[in-house]
């Protein structure tokens, strides 16, 4: 859908419309900013997270509390940084209190999820923990728990990704055997990195202006050539 960099103009354009974005009351009288997301827009890796805490509400970026000091421990383990993906979250403020997001919020942030998604193109999409995995499956009642660390092509919007959800680092932080899990299921990124893009669906076509001749004009024009052929006129 157009070049890198006029997906990351459109990009900016939806990050614009974010950031005096309205649409949960709540959260736009609470919050310090909008964390929209960051890193490199043309990424094939892009990581989806729940929502800022209040390091990110702060500094208006993803992921930089001690969650996301580990998600760095993790990339640099599989040779990658920060740099070379893309991390966004379900929701773009802050709920107060770190409370979870609400439905009525996801649904209401979601359409700039979906963009991002679309104008950054990732062939690997990892959903950290259970709402950016429930909200990009489209399936409420399947958990990370059940999906963890098995990779699927899912459509998403106009394009199949390689979904791919892992726990939330946050899970990781005070359970040893939860570090194990994840560290497992992150080694295999590189690998679903390595493997061919998914096969897109085909464009769907723009729609086309007919413009119809009007039924005289038609009717006239299939009679006229059997006319001069009898030499009538
Ligand atoms: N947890 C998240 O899900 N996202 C962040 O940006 C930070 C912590």
């Amino acid at each position: 859908m157009g070049t890198a960099a006029e997906r990351r103009e459109e990009l900016k354009a939806v990050y614009e419309q974010a950031r005096d974005c309205t649409k949960c009351a709540q959260l736009a009288s609470t919050r310090q900013t909008v964390v929209f997301g960051s890193g490199n827009a043309d990424s094939d890796l892009m990581f989806v997270g729940e929502a800022p805490g209040a390091n990110e509400d702060r500094q208006g970026l993803p992921f930089v509390g001690q969650a996301g000091r580990l998600l760095d421990t993790l990339l640099e383990e599989i040779g990658l940084t920060r740099g070379d993906v893309f991390i966004a979250n379900v929701l773009k403020c802050r709920p107060p209190g770190n409370r979870d997001p609400l439905p009525q919020e996801i649904d209401a942030c979601q359409d700039y999820l979906f963009r991002q998604l679309e104008l950054i193109e990732p062939r690997v999409v990892c959903t950290l923990g259970n709402f950016s995995t429930k909200l990009l499956r489209g399936d409420p009642a399947t958990g990370i728990t059940r999906l963890h660390g098995r990779e699927e092509v899912r459509r998403i919007g106009p394009r199949r990704v390689r979904l791919y959800p892992i726990y939330h680092p946050a899970a990781a932080l005070y359970t040893p055997q939860m570090l194990d899990v994840l560290r497992t299921d992150f080694a295999r990124l590189p690998e679903l990195l390595a493997l061919d893009p998914p096969e897109q669906p085909e464009p769907e076509a723009e729609p086309q202006l007919v413009v119809e001749e009007p039924e005289m004009a038609e009717a006239e024009a299939e009679r006229e050539p059997e006319a001069a052929q009898l030499g009538l006129f």
